[in-house]
């Protein structure tokens, strides 16, 4: 039900974090998160509170990263556990992906991966998402079009964020009938399914459109549509007070 994105010269464990509990008041049964750091990703991911997957990072510290995903877990497909919590990894441990909202048609799609040889496991329409996308950055193109190819086959209503552990330089979303904020910064950018989750960094703040992907890097923000052509978010500045 929370998304959080990063992408600067922050430790990114800490903005995400941070921004999941702002985000908290959404209301959540699981949250998890995925860094990229030296050509793999780290993540992990816990039922319940925050606190619980504080305490998993706690144990087991993840590396230190400048760029990562988030997200705090509404369970519409398979159980609120560990397994089904966010972020779900292709196959090949490349591609970590979080999202809101619900693929309409994961279950021919997940029909076709596991024709293919494909080996999902949780019972999420998310993790078919991933698997799908990782097909198409397999293909040699990058996370950017591979969002936008993946979006194209997707029914239902999403926001998804990706990272490619192969590519320490961008977060890549997509929103069709679900929320999706970009929060623009000086040598980093965010992602937030609202402002609350980058208020503390930024206030200037765009929001997306219907069908739209988006790329963040540490310099700049692009807005494409799902077929590729170029698009424009709406920007805006947040001017709540935050003392109130
Ligand atoms: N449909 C996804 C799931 O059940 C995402 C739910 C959400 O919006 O948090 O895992």
């Amino acid at each position: 039900c929370g998304i959080v994105g990063y992408v600067g010269s922050k430790q990114a464990q800490g903005v995400v974090i941070e921004g999941l509990r702002r985000l908290e008041y959404r209301g959540y049964d699981s949250a998890g998160i995925a860094l990229v750091n030296d050509g793999s990703i780290a993540s992990d991911k816990r039922a319940g509170k925050l606190a619980n997957l504080d305490k998993a990072i706690d144990e087991h510290p993840l590396p230190a990263s400048t760029i990562g995903i988030g997200h705090t877990r509404w369970a519409t497909h398979g159980a609120p556990n560990d397994r089904n919590a966010h972020p779900h990894l292709g196959g090949e441990q490349r591609l970590a992906l979080v999202h809101n909202g619900i693929i309409e048609n994961f279950a021919e799609l997940r029909a076709e991966l596991e024709a293919e040889g494909h080996e999902l496991l949780s019972e999420t329409d998310t993790e078919v998402a991933a698997h799908l996308l990782e097909r198409e950055l397999g293909k040699g193109v990058d996370l950017t079009t591979a969002m936008q190819r993946a979006c194209q086959q997707f029914e239902g209503a999403f926001t998804l964020v990706a990272v490619d552990a192969q590519d320490p330089d961008r977060v890549v979303a997509a929103r069709r009938n679900s929320p999706l904020v970009v929060g623009i910064g000086e040598g980093e950018n965010f992602l937030g399914s609202d402002v609350s989750a980058f208020i503390e960094h930024t206030r200037d703040a765009l929001e997306l459109g219907q069908d739209q992907v988006v790329t963040i890097t540490r310099e700049g923000v692009e807005v494409t549509g799902f077929d590729g052509s170029p698009a424009e978010g709406t920007r805006y500045h947040v001017d709540w007070d935050l003392s109130a």
